[in-house]
C-alpha cells in the first residue's frame, strides 16, 4: 500500500499538555482514474452558483460524473462564500464534518476548496484542515479539472493557486444543462465581468474577486446564442457590479472580440451618452429566439437616463431591478462608501416606476453598521416604506477582516442588531405581502421553469417582474410563455390559473 505517515505535535491550550496525533496518508487516488465522480456545494450568491455551474461542467467534459451527495462523491468540493462571517463557519464545518467522516471510512476521496474563502484565506485552509487537498481561488476556476487529474495521478500533492489569472473572467463559459447536453434548461446565467472597484467599506468582495474585468460584447452575445440554440428563454448577465460593465475592459479586450488589443476605443466612448453596460444590453436584445434578459447586481449609482430608457426600448428586458440600498440614512450611506444619498436612491425607483409602473424593485440592506443609530435606523425603515420594495434581503452587519468598516468605532450590540433585524423584516414582509396581495385577480405572463421547488407537482414560472407564479400544469409547459390568472397570493408567491382564451383582461408583468 502507498503512503505517508504525518506526524502532528500540538500544544493543547486547555489542558496544558503537548498532545500528539499520527496519519496515514494511505490515499490511493490512482483508483480514481477511471471515471470519478464530484459533489460540489456552493455557498452565497448567484455568481458563486454560475462557477460552479461551469467547473462542473468542465469536470463533465473531462470524463467526471456528478455525485448527488457527498456521501457517494470522489470528489468534494465547497464552492465558498466570504460576504458575512456565518458564510465561512458553514463552510468550514462542513469541511471538518467532511473531512472526519472521509478519514474514518473512504480515505481516498479528495477534497478541496474553492472560490471566495479559498481566496481570501489560502494556505491557512490547509494548515487548519489538513485533510484538504486543493485551494482554488477566484481567478482559478478554470484550472479545477487539470489540478483534480494532477492530484489523482499523483504529479502533485496538495494544491494551494489563488494567484492572480489575466483573462480569466472570460473562463466561466461552460454550461451544464442539467449534467446531460439533452436536458433543457430554460433559464441561464451569464457571467459578463468579474471583481468590483467600489470598496464599499463593510464588503470583502474587491479583495476575494479582485478588480473589475469585462468579458467583450462579441464573446459575451456568442455564449448567449449559443444558450438559446440549446432552448434557453431567459438569460441573466451577471456580474458583482453589471452597472460597471465595461469601464475597465479586460486586458484581453478587443472590439472584434477576437484578439488581444488594450488600446481599442471602448464602446461608450464612441456612443455618447450610452454606457457599454446599455449596449451589451442591446446587442443581447437583438438574440432571435431568447425572450427575455435580466442582470443582477447593478449598484444604483449606475442607473443613468440611458439604462432607464432601456426598459423602455428594449422589449426583451425584464421589469425587474435588483437595487442594493443597504441603509436609508445618509450618514450611514457615506460612511459605507456607497456614493449616492437616499433622496438619489428614491428618485432612481421613481424614474424606474416612471418607465415601467409594474417595474418589481427588490434591494439588500445591512443592519447594525458600526455607529447605526435608532434614529438612522428609523431612515432605513421610512425609506423602506417609502420605496415600496416587493422583497428585501436584510443582513446583519458582519465585520470582514481588513475592510475599512472593521477598524471603525461603535459596533452595534448583538442584541440590538437582532432587534432591528426582525423589526425591519417584519416590515419589508408587510409591505411584501401587500404588494403580492395587489397582484391577485390580475393577468400576468410567465416563462415556465419546471416543477414548484415547495410542490413538485405543480409547475412554477416566474412573473416579467420577477415574481414566482405556482399553477397546475404538465411538463409540456416547461419553457413556454404563459398567461396567467393570479387566483390568490402567498408568502412571496403567486397562485394562478393558465388565462383563457379571449378573456379580455390586461396582461401585466
Ligand atoms: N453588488 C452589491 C452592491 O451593490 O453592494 C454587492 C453584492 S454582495 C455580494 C450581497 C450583499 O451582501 C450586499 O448587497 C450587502 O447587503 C451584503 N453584505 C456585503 N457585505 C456585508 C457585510 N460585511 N455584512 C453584512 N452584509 C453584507
Amino acid at each position: 500500500m502507498f503512503g505517508v505517515w504525518d506526524l502532528e505535535v500540538l500544544w493543547n491550550l486547555e489542558l496544558g499538555i503537548w498532545s500528539f496525533s499520527t496519519r496515514f496518508h494511505s490515499r490511493n487516488f490512482a483508483a480514481l482514474a477511471a471515471m470519478p465522480s464530484v459533489y460540489i456545494k456552493t455557498y452565497g450568491c448567484q455568481m458563486n452558483e454560475r462557477d460552479s455551474e461551469a467547473v462542473a461542467a468542465q469536470l463533465v467534459a473531462k470524463g467526471y460524473t456528478l455525485a448527488q451527495s457527498e456521501h457517494v462523491a470522489d470528489v468534494i468540493l465547497l464552492n465558498t462564500c466570504s460576504v458575512r462571517d456565518l458564510a465561512e463557519q458553514k463552510a468550514l464545518n462542513k469541511m471538518e464534518n467532511v473531512a472526519a467522516a472521509v478519514r474514518r471510512s473512504r480515505p481516498n476521496v479528495l477534497l478541496g476548496f474553492m472560490g471566495c474563502m479559498a481566496q481570501s484565506r489560502g494556505r491557512e485552509l490547509i494548515d487548519r484542515l489538513p485533510d484538504v487537498d486543493l485551494v482554488i481561488g477566484t481567478q482559478k476556476f478554470h484550472r479545477t479539472a487539470d489540478y483534480l487529474d494532477d492530484i489523482i495521478a499523483g504529479r502533485l500533492d496538495q494544491v494551494v493557486d489563488v494567484e492572480e489569472e489575466s483573462g480569466s473572467e472570460g473562463t466561466v463559459r461552460e454550461h451544464l444543462f442539467n449534467g446531460t447536453p439533452a436536458a433543457q434548461s430554460v433559464t441561464a446565467f451569464v457571467s459578463i465581468m468579474q471583481g468590483c472597484n467600489q470598496y464599499c467599506t463593510f464588503c470583502i468582495v474587491p479583495y476575494t474577486r479582485g478588480a473589475e474585468r469585462s468579458r467583450t460584447i462579441p464573446d459575451i452575445v456568442a455564449e448567449c446564442r449559443e444558450l438559446v440554440g440549446r432552448g434557453v428563454k431567459e438569460i441573466t448577465l451577471l456580474g458583482q457590479i453589471v452597472t460597471s460593465y465595461g469601464k475597465r475592459w479586460s486586458s484581453s479586450f478587443s472590439l472584434a472580440g477576437d484578439s488581444p488589443s488594450p488600446g481599442t476605443l471602448k464602446p461608450e466612448l464612441q456612443q455618447p451618452g450610452k454606457t457599454a453596460f446599455v449596449q451589451l444590453l442591446e446587442a443581447v436584445n437583438e438574440i432571435e429566439g431568447l425572450e427575455r434578459i435580466r442582470f443582477t447586481s447593478p449598484h444604483p449609482k449606475g442607473y443613468g437616463d440611458d439604462l432607464v430608457e432601456a426598459y423602455r426600448r428594449l422589449p426583451k428586458l425584464c421589469e425587474s431591478a435588483h437595487l442594493p440600498v443597504q441603509s436609508g440614512s445618509n450618514r450611514i450611506l457615506k460612511l459605507m462608501h456607497r456614493g449616492y444619498t437616499r433622496e438619489r436612491f428614491l428618485g432612481i425607483v421613481e424614474k424606474l416606476r416612471c418607465a415601467k409602473p409594474e417595474m418589481g424593485v427588490t434591494t439588500d440592506i445591512i443592519v447594525g453598521f458600526p455607529g447605526e443609530t435608532e434614529a438612522d435606523f428609523e431612515e432605513t425603515l421610512s425609506l423602506v416604506s417609502e420605496a415600496a420594495f416587493d422583497n428585501a434581503f436584510v443582513f446583519k452587519y458582519s465585520p470582514r477582516k481588513g475592510t475599512p468598516a472593521a477598524t471603525l468605532p461603535d459596533p452595534v450590540p448583538e442584541e440590538v442588531i437582532a432587534e432591528r433585524h426582525g423589526r425591519l423584516l417584519e416590515r419589508v414582509n408587510e409591505i411584501g405581502r401587500e404588494k403580492y396581495r395587489r397582484d391577485v385577480g390580475r393577468r400576468v405572463q410567465i416563462l415556465v421553469e419546471g416543477p414548484s421547488r415547495k410542490n413538485p407537482a405543480r409547475l412554477e414560472g416566474r412573473t416579467r417582474t420577477n415574481k414566482i407564479v405556482v399553477f397546475e400544469g404538465s411538463e409540456r409547459h416547461r419553457g413556454q410563455l404563459l398567461d396567467m390568472n393570479v387566483t390568490r397570493s402567498g408568502s412571496f408567491t403567486l397562485y394562478g390559473d393558465p388565462a383563457i382564451l379571449n378573456d379580455e383582461s390586461e396582461t401585466l408583468g
